[in-house]
């Protein structure tokens, strides 16, 4: 495709996602979200903080961690024990960092999902940026849960193995989405404290994406979204415990105790406080998967 018309396609493409997202009425889910009393809609599971690229606008902070480890699967299949006994999940995404970096959690999670809690996970989608094919015990994991679905975010050149996994994926008939390279990125900024109005704040995590998309289970917690969750392990901002739930905090003495605080934090209308840090709602472009040196927790001048 030539320049023009993928330029052309470009600002189409801003266009509309700026219409979208600046319209909250267009959220098709939010009455199901507000309704459901056992079921999440959509949860990201971070397996992984490493990640085989670093880009410098990753909205999850990625970029942050100084010393990123991979999880164990004894943690992770836990919290997914642990959450998926108070509630059903409808999506369940997997991501890191880059999940692939972290094989043999991943397989040991298909194997749970697969044998465990079938019944308990509607859909699974693994979320790599196609930098590494993943060997034979991970792709067997994968083939033997049907719900496996893989999604390649495209970062042209940067997605080096990407050509060679879709081939790994198509022989063993797993199935695949390939996002669309000229896909731009929205800039949640540095995690530093942002000086914006109490009415833009609202705003912006009512219509956020990532609140009603994105709610996150990580090192045993469930989180608003992944920014929240990295950045208070990351020191980033204050750790305010009542915007989150400790799935092993003793209070919850039941599942529905569980389930009733997991709902909570899900139909909360108040913003937390990672949306001080965060200006994702003033829906500035920035281009897709741009590489920067590593950046560290002292790095957040504006
Ligand atoms: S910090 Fe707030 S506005 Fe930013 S992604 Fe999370 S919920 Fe949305």
């Amino acid at each position: 495709m030539n320049r023009v018309v993928k330029k052309v396609l470009f600002v189409f493409s801003s266009f509309l996602t700026d219409l979208l997202n600046r319209r909250p009425y267009f959220d098709k889910e939010a009455s199901r979200r507000g309704n459901a009393e056992d079921e999440l809609l959509h949860l990201d599971l971070v397996i992984t903080e490493c990640c085989s690229l670093n880009c410098r606008d990753c909205s999850n902070l990625m970029q942050y961690y100084d010393h990123p480890c991979n999880l164990s699967s004894d943690e992770v299949i836990n919290d997914l024990r642990k959450i998926t006994g108070s509630l059903k999940i409808g999506e369940l995404n997997i991501l890191g960092g880059e999940p692939f970096v972290n094989q043999k959690v991943l397989s040991a999670v298909l194997a749970f999902l697969t044998e465990e809690k079938a019944d308990r996970v509607d859909s699974i989608n693994i979320i790599t940026n196609g930098t590494i094919v993943p060997g034979e015990e991970c792709i067997n994991a994968m083939k033997n849960n049907p719900k496996t679905h893989v999604t390649l975010s495209n970062y042209g050149t940067l997605s080096s193995h990407q050509g060679e996994l879709i081939e790994v994926l198509s022989c063993n008939g797993i199935g695949y989405t390939l996002i669309d390279e000229a896909f731009y990125w929205l800039d949640f900024g540095r995690p530093v404290e942002y000086a914006e109005s109490l009415e833009f704040k609202k705003r912006q995590y009512r219509n956020c994406y990532n609140r009603k998309h994105c709610n996150t289970l990580y090192r045993g917690g469930f989180y608003v979204c992944p920014r929240q969750a990295h950045a208070i392990r990351l020191g980033l901002i204050p750790d305010n415990k009542d915007e989150y739930v400790n799935l092993y905090n003793p209070a919850y003495r039941d599942r529905d105790d569980l389930r009733r605080a997991v709902i909570n934090v899900v139909r909360s209308k108040q913003y937390i406080t990672a949306c001080n840090y965060c200006i994702n709602g003033k829906y500035i472009h920035v281009p897709r998967g741009v590489q920067e040196k590593r950046l560290h927790s002292s790095d957040t001048d504006v």
